[in-house]
């Protein structure tokens, strides 16, 4: 196997094209990566790392939006501090990330390109509703996304095409997140859910509610909050609603049942605490 660090994205698609013919995998923190062939998956002809490429680890401001590179670490997410103050739910998802050396090894690029269903900073991003930036030989191209992960493990990017950015607007809305896993910390979500909103007095004027581990992807609670911010909810009617977004499965961490209860519970409590 041979290793890339290019130092911009010319000379990076450049590179992808000489490869062309044989295996090649980007490498950002590793966190995902490295693991994964400790474990046995056959390694790539070529790795490129990404880490190289400095315009990609700035997380910028304008008075509209935040656009994070997408080498951004785990760590810098959770230490921006327009990120903490507007975007509360990445910030808190950011905060409940593995530990102190995951953090800051671990980009956000990482989480979203690893498209796991239990991702810690995914149901944030969509509940945000974030674009991404991706850049290929061919040009950039923005894409929600919800458009860009497909599946577990599985993404919308082309050939030789990186993330580059996410881009988030600057909404001012209120938002939380919540994770629940086997144990306090470096634990791997059973569920996971942020919540964006904006209140007028009693009734919420916006509401979006993402869950991870709950389904094949993150899921939003589109259903479930049309209805309740329509109607307002009596319990059973929020279970039976929340329960037709979902489609979780048993696996070693939880059952699809616990997990069904669970996310229900945390809706339950964040809205017992909006209303109250
Ligand atoms: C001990 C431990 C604890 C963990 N705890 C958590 C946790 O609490 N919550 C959580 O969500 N995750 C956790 N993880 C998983 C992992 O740390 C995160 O998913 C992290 O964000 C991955 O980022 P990375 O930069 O290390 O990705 P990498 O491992 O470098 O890459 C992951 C995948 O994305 C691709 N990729 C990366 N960046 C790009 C890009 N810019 N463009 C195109 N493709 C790209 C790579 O090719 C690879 O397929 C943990 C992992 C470990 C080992």
């Amino acid at each position: 196997m041979k290793y890339y660090q290019p130092t911009s994205l010319t000379e990076l698609f450049e590179l992808h094209s000489t490869l062309s013919a044989q295996s090649s995998v980007f490498l950002a923190g590793g966190t995902d990566l490295i693991p994964r062939y400790e474990r046995g998956l056959v390694m790539p002809d070529h790795l490129i790392d990404l880490k190289k490429l400095s315009a990609l680890n700035q997380i910028q401001d304008s008075e509209s939006h935040v656009t994070i590179g997408a080498l951004a670490t785990i760590q810098d997410i959770q230490e921006h501090e327009i990120l903490a103050t507007e975007f509360l739910a990445l910030h808190k998802a950011s905060y409940d990330f593995a530990g102190a050396q995951i953090r800051h090894r671990g980009t956000i690029g990482g989480n979203i390109c690893n498209a796991s269903p239990a991702g810690d900073l995914l149901p944030a991003l969509y509940a945000f509703e974030a674009i991404l930036t991706l850049s290929g030989p061919a040009g950039e191209r923005q894409l929600a996304i919800k458009d860009f992960i497909l599946g577990p493990g599985k993404t919308a990017l082309r050939e030789a095409e990186i993330l580059k950015s996410i881009v988030l607007n600057r909404d001012q809305y209120l938002s939380d997140f919540q994770k629940v896993g086997l144990r306090q910390s470096m634990a791997i979500s059973v569920v996971n859910v942020a919540f964006v909103f904006s209140r007028a007095g009693e009734t919420f004027n916006h509401l979006k509610i993402a869950a991870g581990a709950v389904a094949p992807t993150i899921v939003t609670l589109d259903k479930f909050t049309q209805a309740f911010v329509q109607n307002g909810g009596n319990a059973t009617a929020i279970k039976d609603l929340i329960q037709e977004d979902i489609s979780p499965i048993d696996d070693i961490r939880a059952t699809a049942s616990y997990r069904k209860r669970v996310l229900t519970n945390l809706i339950g409590a964040f809205l017992a605490g909006q209303t109250r």
